[in-house]
């Protein structure tokens, strides 16, 4: 209790200076352009057409991205963006990579074709494999004994990674006022930024993993067969790969329903038959790149200052990303297009990126950070630092907005209550304190910098993303 009431007590003896320090003027007539334009000549579906079945998969460093990137650039221009580029943002240690084949099917006791996504950055078979596939049972290194000189060729299916749970929980859902309040009154600390994830746990098993791939590779088997992704939808996940490295052995994933019946067959001793083609390309693409847009600031004070908003452009391999993050750059593009036709002469510049290799690890933004805000080697601030506004990122899916996680922001809530005032008859009003992880904004907010991003409805996210579902 005492915890709790200190810091209240600090800030009453604090308050006459500071108590209403902020508050914002909310521009309404600017609200009703911005409304009217994006209700009744929203552009959203033209652009989610162009941006997922146009654009396809958006690999970081693939081919596809780069004509993603292309393509991106030339509709900002077309929008009357200024200064649209291409940015490297950072070097990409994996390369270009790009599947070309993927089939995998029983073709006995029964013939079944499997739903199968290739690792990314994982190699080819030498075309069609056949064979009895082969179930691969370590506990330890000490089981490694049993199937040495058994396996060239092989068709190697893996131990089970994951198992299967019925989720009770509906697809989608929106927030209810109810929730909604409680993130309104919920305390700054918790949610989001470190879970209650065991990584222990987990380094223990990726530990044994990695030696499990490295001994069945030693041993030269055709392809390694793994269980991941609910229903009969396989995840889209990538290997260990290192640019220069000797080309992996093909790596692929069936869902955790398809590799399990392939478990149990074997495990039953029933003679299974399998067959499975891969072809995959590796390439030089050493970079990762952002996409970048303005609208520039007019005031000659403020205008080298930027409000910067984004998502990020790069999806996995399976599907079109259409939730992850496709979503996040359509609206990202919608919204400078709106400012763009009401023809607003900004103060400040606007400007809209769209990261890449956020899935690898926010190479993007981290890159963009490393290029205008902070010295990754002496840590020191640039000159980009002091002129940083604001970012506010989007990539929770296509859920509508229902208000802003503020990274236990306490100087912000005040200005985003005001801004949020104007759309509380669109659901979206909500200020929470607390936290969210996992995406872009988490790349500015470790500096000190106001990066935020929205508070969404949960619409069929969990099901597909990173997967052959997400279209
Ligand atoms: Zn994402």
């Amino acid at each position: 209790m005492k915890k709790l009431l200190l810091p209240l007590l600090i800030f009453a003896l604090l308050a006459p200076q500071s108590l209403f320090a902020q508050s914002e003027n909310v521009d309404l007539e600017m609200v009703y352009k911005i409304k009217q334009e994006g209700l009744k000549n929203s552009k959203i579906e033209d652009l989610s057409f162009w941006m997922t079945d146009f654009t396809g998969p958006r690999l970081t460093a693939s081919k596809d991205k780069q004509r993603a990137n292309e393509w991106t650039k030339k509709r900002m221009e077309e929008d009357g963006l200024e200064n649209v580029r291409v940015e490297t943002a950072r070097a990409f240690d994996r390369g270009g990579w790009d599947n070309l084949k993927s089939y995998a099917a029983i073709t006995a006791p029964y013939y079944t074709n499997f739903a199968v996504t290739p690792k990314a950055w994982t190699g080819s078979t030498n075309g069609l494999v056949k064979g009895t596939p082969v179930l691969i049972d370590v506990k330890s290194e000490a089981d490694f004994d049993k199937y040495k000189g058994k396996l060239k060729g092989k068709i190697a299916i893996m131990p089970a990674n994951s198992t299967y749970e019925v989720d009770f929980e509906p697809l989608a859902s929106r927030y209810t006022d109810e929730e909604l309040e409680a993130l309104t009154k919920a305390r700054a600390a918790g949610g989001g930024r470190y879970g209650n994830f065991n990584y222990e746990d987990y380094m223990k098993r990726m530990q044994l993993r990695n030696l499990i791939s490295k001994f069945l590779k030693d041993e030269g088997v055709a392809v390694l067969v793994n269980g991941s992704g609910e229903f009969n939808v396989p995840r889209s996940t990538g290997g260990n790969y290192k640019s220069g490295d000797k080309e992996p052995i093909a790596d692929i994933n069936l869902s955790v329903e398809a590799h399990g019946r392939l478990v149990r067959l074997l495990e039953h001793d029933v003679a299974v038959e399998m067959e499975v083609e891969i072809k995959n390309k590796f390439y030089a693409s050493p970079n990762v790149t952002n996409v970048v847009g303005e609208i520039p600031g007019t005031d000659p004070k403020l205008k080298d200052e930027i409000v910067l908003i984004g998502g990020h452009l790069d999806s996995w391999h399976a599907g079109t990303g259409a939730a992850d993050n496709a979503s996040g750059c359509i609206v990202m593009m919608e919204a400078m297009r709106i400012l763009k036709s009401l023809d607003i002469k900004p103060r400040r510049t606007i400007r809209i990126a769209l990261w890449g290799g956020e899935e690898q690890g926010l190479h993007g933004s981290r890159g963009y950070v490393e290029k205008y805000l902070q010295d990754p080697k002496t840590r020191e601030m640039k000159e980009g630092y002091d002129n940083f506004a604001l970012y506010l990122n989007m990539d929770n899916g296509t859920g509508k907005f229902r208000g802003i996680y503020t990274q236990e922001n306490e100087m912000i809530v005040p200005i985003f209550e005001e801004m949020l005032k104007p759309f509380e008859d669109m659901g979206c009003s909500t200020v929470t304190k607390r936290n969210t992880s996992g995406t872009d904004h988490q790349s500015f907010d470790p500096l000190g910098l106001p990066a935020f991003q929205f508070i969404q409805d949960n619409i069929e996210y969990g099901r597909g993303y990173h997967t052959v579902m997400d279209t």
